[in-house]
């Protein structure tokens, strides 16, 4: 049997995952379908994008390289991909080294993500976007609290050490958690009082937690009170220039730093690949994944739009989504090939896990129509086993 080339375009969970259950499955199924199987991604490793907050805080580092995740049996290109010839069954590249390239493929997975919603530039602030402006946001922040130190004006002590952050959707609760644990801890190490540290979240919406019951978002209000940062709801933040920050509503608030927490866009790359998107700029899928109009072409993750074929729930954008999408792909593509009735896509159960700072949290799981919580150290605990089985680090 010819071998197959199964080329999959992004290491980010969906493409971590989707690597390992098709090359499990497929193994088993060697003398069949020999399959060579090609990650290719932007970078050389998988960033642990749920972390993203952390070395805004601390210095860890959030990247995992890909040859430790596959250290065999799993060929890596680092380019980034530009296009997709469906009619040809091939993909173009541009690597490391800016040389253009082609590969042929036999099936291809389409695991391209989404990027984090910048602000305009004339906006200010700083945007939690990347690896590179979390570090800065770390840097601004230690600049901050050490002029902080030799300052004698209070007023201009209060300022440069209060944080804002802007958007209050899950990324921005977790970085202003993270903030009120780690930026009390850096005041302290400078002799400053770690209580003259102001955290303010600030939410363009009437409560926290859209994708839950209120009563969920009023519980994560008090539980971040409850760690000294204060919400505030119905408060559009527009702009932040020398210092201060600016409201839809005209008023203002002085500030040390200004972070944005913004939320996920698809990856606007997707169109430009040749593939058929939404409205929106999700890659247009069917009920198993399968790309329209692209022969042997699947995509899963962030960028697709995936919808149940049951209750016609569209699939939400996190990493407890994407992961059973890769193990069910990989059933899909192994029922096409023989031929079979393949698996459709199922919802997973409505459930969030949100960490609040190193050692707490608060988990709902909505099952039966009947909601349930757990918080502090136990939520916290499940929180870091599903960051780390996200990133494959837990097997
Ligand atoms: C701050 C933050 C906190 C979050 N917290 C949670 C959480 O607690 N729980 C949760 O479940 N979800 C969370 N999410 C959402 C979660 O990160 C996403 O759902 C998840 O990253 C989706 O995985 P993915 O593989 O589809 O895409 P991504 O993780 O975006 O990965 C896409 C990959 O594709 C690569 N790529 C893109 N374009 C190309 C190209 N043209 N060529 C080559 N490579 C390419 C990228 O380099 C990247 O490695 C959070 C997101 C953020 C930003």
């Amino acid at each position: 049997m010819r071998t197959l080339t199964c080329v999959v375009i992004g290491a980010g969970y969906a493409g971590i995952h989707a690597v390992k259950e098709i090359r499990k499955l497929f193994k088993g199924q060697v003398s069949m379908y020999p399959l060579r199987l090609v990650l290719i991604d932007k970078n050389s490793f998988h960033l642990r994008k749920v972390l993203m907050f952390r070395p805004a805080v601390t210095n860890e580092d959030i990247r995992i390289p890909l040859t430790t995740l596959f250290p065999n049996g799993v060929e890596m290109v680092e380019a980034t991909v530009s296009n997709i010839i469906a009619e040809e069954k091939k993909l173009l590249y541009v690597d490391s080294l800016g040389a253009e390239n082609e590969l042929n493929y036999d099936l291809l997975v389409v695991t391209a993500g989404s990027v984090i919603r910048c602000p305009e530039p004339e906006q200010g602030g700083t945007a939690l976007t990347s690896l590179e402006n979390a570090q800065e946001i770390r840097s601004l922040w230690l600049t901050n609290l050490k002029q902080a130190a030799s300052e004698n004006k209070p007023r201009e002590r209060e300022r440069l050490m209060h944080v804002a952050i802007a958007g209050a959707g899950i990324s921005g609760i977790e970085t202003a958690a993270e903030f009120a644990y780690y930026a009390r801890k850096d005041a302290k190490q400078l002799g400053l009082d770690p209580q003259a540290v102001k955290i303010t979240l600030y939410n363009a919406h009437q409560r926290l937690f859209l994708d839950g019951p209120a009563k969920v978002g009023m519980k994560l209000d008090q539980l971040l009170q409850d760690i000294g940062i204060n919400t505030m709801h119905d408060k559009r933040v527009i702009k932040e220039k020398d210092g201060v920050v600016w409201f839809s509503n005209g008023e203002k608030q002085p500030i040390g730093l200004c972070i944005w927490t913004l939320g996920l866009l698809p990856n606007p790359m997707l169109s430009a690949m040749g593939l058929p998107v939404t409205t929106q700029g999700y890659v247009h899928v069917d009920v198993s994944y399968r790309v329209a109009d692209m022969t042997g072409v699947y995509s899963i993750g962030d960028c697709a739009r995936i919808v149940d074929p049951i209750n016609g729930h569209v699939d939400g954008k996190t990493c407890k989504e994407a992961i059973p999408q890769a193990a069910r792909l990989a059933r899909i593509m192994l029922a096409d090939l023989e031929g079979r009735q393949a698996p459709v896509h199922e919802s997973y159960m409505k459930s969030f896990s949100i960490g609040l700072g190193p050692d707490k949290g608060l988990t709902w799981v909505n099952k039966w129509g009947l909601d349930f919580v757990v918080t502090g150290k136990l939520s916290w605990k499940i929180k870091m086993y599903t960051w780390d089985t996200a990133s494959m680090l837990t097997n």
